[in-house]
């Protein structure tokens, strides 16, 4: 986040998450089930048809890739004619100084790729394809696959392709691929099983790992919050509303979202400090016109006895304090040893929405369920888009500081309280996302 006081040599951005994921007209959000249980290809799925070549790959990282393309032009023949049916494919080696995908060397390419003049679906079988399911489990492999099986679609149905403009291609073949796995979620799929729990937080996860840095700057695949809105819109409005992306509808969706920072060095970052965590929750008070905002404490110096909510942030009822675990907000704000999202509103994002949750459950003992939870996050999202429109505080939301709450929103050592209240991440996320574009209005039928 941005703050108008100079913060000697700091400056940055915050950004804050949401997948705002709202219904085309005339359609009706079909939600997904809560499911919990093994992910991955199913026992006794029936043979793959598609055969792999080509460099050398990890047994059970090219399991998965056979059973996912296979079911891929299964689901495709069936859900959107024409299939994708003449599709190639071509693994290629990263670790190889000669190989060669799509004209291009494949060193210099990522996990997977498409490549529209011969519709060839090329993925890096030696290195990268099987890091991606050891870091992020077997449906992260299917997800790589499943974006680049929705540019064959955006191919094939003459959607505005690569050049024409990447956004809006790259949000195409994200929405594909949540409409392919979405359809594994409810329970369609012959080859492949994911509940909607660890194994959907996974693969939000994994989404995020490639992303913009923010929304300034040349759009390639879109922010992370662009990433899941797409990957949500697919899974809950099916195939017929990813091709009804536009670069006029994404720009619909990013309204309200910061596109700059405050000056020339700021990149919207400022330290986690019971300072800043002050700064926090004053400008939740004044935003939800609370008469008496909690105080801040370090848990250190806690003498509480009757601690509520869940760490890093609890509150003391008894003295209306909220007491921070500190070093591990910090840890979730420098998060240095990932490719994730992370920064100041990573934490921040956590200290409102618990402020939030306390005042709840001081209005309400014993009603932490939730309806109360989801009406918790909404707020926050408003708040967070009070703060970017610098109405309210004295802290502003920074370009990138959504995408750094969407890795809280799916971290469970953050969130532990709203992943048992509502355990399907992309509900947290999207609920925070309601709040942020259209504010407390959206909150109060909760
Ligand atoms: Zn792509």
């Amino acid at each position: 986040m941005a703050s108008p006081h100079r913060w000697p040599g700091l400056l940055v951005a915050c950004a804050l998450a949401a997948a705002a994921c709202s219904s085309p007209p005339g359609e009706e959000a079909a939600p997904l089930p809560v499911t919990y249980g093994p992910s991955g290809v199913r026992p006794g799925a029936p043979a793959p048809t598609v055969e792999l070549a080509g460099p050398p790959g990890d047994h059970a990282a090219d399991i998965i890739a056979a059973h996912a393309l296979t079911d891929l032009a299964e689901f495709w023949a069936d859900e959107l004619e024409p299939a994708a049916a003449d599709l190639a494919i071509d693994p290629y080696d990263s670790t190889s100084p000669t190989m060669m995908f799509c004209s291009a060397p494949a060193a210099s390419l990522g996990v997977a790729a498409y490549c529209p003049a011969t519709r060839t679906i090329g993925w890096d079988r030696t290195a990268r394809f099987p890091a991606l399911i050891d870091e992020f489990g077997p449906l992260a492999g299917v997800l790589v696959l499943a974006h680049e099986h929705g540019h064959a679609i955006s191919t094939t149905r003459g959607l505005p392709g690569m050049h024409d403009d990447p956004l809006v291609w790259e949000q195409q073949a994200d929405c594909f691929a949540g409409t392919y796995l979405g359809s594994i979620m409810r329970g369609h799929s012959a080859r492949f099983r994911m509940n909607t729990s660890d194994a959907l937080d996974a693969v939000l996860i994994a989404l995020l790992t490639v992303r913009d840095p923010s929304p300034i700057g040349q759009a390639r695949h879109g922010t992370g919050f662009d990433r899941i809105d797409a990957f949500a819109i697919g899974v809950h409005h099916g195939a017929r509303a990813c091709t009804s992306i536009t670069a006029r509808t994404i720009e619909q969706r990013r309204a309200g979202m910061p596109d700059r920072y405050a000056h020339a060095l700021d990149r919207g970052e400022l330290p986690v400090t019971e300072g800043t965590a002050r700064l926090v929750i004053s400008s939740v008070a004044e935003f939800l016109d609370w008469p008496a905002p909690p105080a801040v404490v370090t848990r250190a110096a806690s003498e509480c006895l009757d601690r509520a909510l869940q760490p890093p942030v609890e509150h003391c009822p008894s003295t209306n304090a909220l007491e921070l675990d500190l070093p591990q907000l910090q840890n979730a704000a420098e998060a240095r040893d990932t490719a994730r999202p992370h920064g100041d509103f990573s934490a921040f994002s956590i200290i409102a929405l618990h402020a939030i949750l306390a005042q709840h459950a001081l209005e309400s003992p014993d009603d932490l369920g939730s309806e109360t939870v989801q009406r918790g996050l909404c707020q926050a999202g408003a708040w967070a888009a009070a703060t970017a429109r610098e109405d309210v505080g004295r802290i502003y939301l920074s370009p990138g500081d959504l995408d750094e709450a969407l890795t809280a929103l799916l971290d469970p050592a953050l969130n532990s309280l709203a992943a048992a209240a509502i355990p399907v991440g992309i509900t947290r996320i999207a609920t925070f996302g309601d709040g942020f574009r259209d504010g407390l209005a959206a909150c109060s039928s909760r």
